[in-house]
C-alpha cells in the first residue's frame, strides 16, 4: 500500500512486481480505511504516514516500510522493529531540493520578496522611492548551520557561490574535521551570538527538541533571521513568537511546523515571517525520484 497518491511514473517497477492499493490524486484514504486494510499489506510505502503502534498491531503481514522521504520520527520505531519490520528511507534524493528551498527562504526573508510581491500587486501607490522595501543581503554575511550533515552541507555549498561566510555546528564534528570547502566549525554558542542567519538541518529526536528556545533567542543579534526547514518542534514555537514580538530576532522563514498542519495565527501576522507548507522536496523531480527509489526499495526486498 502507498498511504498518499505519488507520481505514478515511478512506480513501473513496483507494479510488475506486487498488486499496488493507492488513493487517486486529490483523494486521500481516511486513517480508518488505512487502519482497515492493515492486515491485507505486506509492503508499505508511507508518505507523511503516522506508523503508529495501533496500525502496527494490525499489520501483521507487514514487512517493509519504505519511507517516502528521510524522517522516520513518526513512526513508532520501538514496535517496528519487535515486529522485525524494515525500515528504509531516502536520505539522498532529498537533499538537493531540500537545501535548494532552505536557501530561497533565507533570500525571500532577507530580501522580502513576499513583502515586495504583496505590495505590487495590492499596495502598489506608485511611489518607489530609494528605500522602499529596504533589505538585507546575503553577501559577505555570517551564516551559522546547525547540523552539517547532507543537507547542512549541501546550504553551504550554496552560501559559499552567494559569497558568504559560513559556521558550522554538528555534535558528530569537531575543529579537527575537514571538509572540502571553505568553512568554519562553530561552537553552539558562537553561532548563536554570531551570525547574521541561522539555518537548521538537524533530525529531530530527544537532543534536538526545542534546540531553540527562550534562552537561545536571548542569545541571538535582533539582527538574526532563523531558517527552519528540518522539523518544527525543533524549535519552540511559543518562543519564536515571543522572541519576533520582543524584536530579539530580525525575522524568520519556516517550512515545518510543531503540529502541521496547524499554524498558529499569530505566526501568520508577522511581515518578517515567511511560512511555508513543508514544501522542501516538493519538486516534480524529485517527487518523481523519490516514487522510483521508494519503489526500488521494496523491488530489492522482493528479490533478496
Ligand atoms: P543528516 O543525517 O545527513 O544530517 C543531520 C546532522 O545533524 C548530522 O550530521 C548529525 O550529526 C547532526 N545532529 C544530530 N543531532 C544534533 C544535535 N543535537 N546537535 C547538532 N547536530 C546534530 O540529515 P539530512 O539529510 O541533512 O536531513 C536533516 C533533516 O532535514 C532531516 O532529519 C529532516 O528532519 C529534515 N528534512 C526536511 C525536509 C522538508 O521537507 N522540509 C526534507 C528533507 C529533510
Amino acid at each position: 500500500m502507498i498511504t498518499k497518491y505519488i507520481p505514478e511514473k515511478g512506480l513501473q517497477e513496483l507494479k510488475k512486481n506486487c498488486q499496488i492499493i493507492m488513493p487517486e490524486k486529490g483523494k486521500p484514504f481516511s486513517d480508518k480505511y488505512i487502519l482497515e486494510i492493515a492486515a491485507d499489506i505486506d509492503a508499505l510505502i508511507a508518505v507523511r504516514f503516522n506508523v503508529s503502534s495501533e496500525f502496527i498491531n494490525r499489520a501483521k503481514n507487514l514487512k517493509i516500510i519504505s519511507v517516502y522521504g528521510v524522517g522516520i520520527d513518526n513512526m513508532d520505531i520501538e514496535k517496528v522493529s519487535k515486529n522485525n519490520i524494515l525500515v528504509s528511507n531516502l536520505p539522498e534524493v532529498v537533499t538537493e531540493p531540500t537545501a535548494e528551498l532552505a536557501f530561497g527562504l533565507m533570500l525571500a526573508l532577507s530580501r522580502r520578496i513576499v513583502e515586495a510581491d504583496y505590495f505590487v500587486k495590492n499596495e502598489n501607490d506608485k511611489n518607489w522611492h530609494p528605500f522602499l522595501l529596504i533589505s538585507n543581503e546575503l553577501y559577505d554575511k555570517k551564516l551559522g548551520i546547525i547540523g552539517f550533515g547532507r543537507i547542512g552541507q549541501a546550504v553551504a555549498r550554496r552560501a559559499l557561490a552567494f559569497g558568504m561566510k559560513v559556521y558550522f555546528y554538528d555534535k558528530a564534528y569537531s575543529n579537527n574535521d575537514k571538509f572540502n570547502m571553505d568553512v568554519n566549525y562553530s561552537s553552539f554558542f558562537d553561532i548563536l551570538e554570531n551570525t547574521d542567519y541561522i539555518t537548521l538541518h538537524v533530525p529531530h529526536v530527544r537532543s534536538t527538541h526545542h534546540l531553540i528556545s527562550k534562552n537561545e533567542f536571548k542569545k541571538m543579534k535582533n539582527s538574526t533571521f532563523l531558517i527552519n526547514n528540518s522539523r518544527g518542534p525543533v524549535v519552540d514555537q511559543q518562543e519564536l513568537i515571543n522572541a519576533l514580538k520582543n524584536k530579539e530576532i530580525a525575522g524568520a522563514a519556516l517550512d515545518v511546523f510543531e503540529n502541521e498542519p496547524e499554524v498558529p495565527k499569530e505566526l501568520t501576522e508577522f511581515k518578517n515571517v515567511v511560512l511555508t507548507p513543508h514544501l522542501g522536496t516538493t519538486t516534480i523531480e524529485t517527487k518523481t525520484k523519490m516514487a522510483f527509489e521508494a519503489s526500488k526499495k521494496i523491488i530489492q526486498f522482493i528479490n533478496g
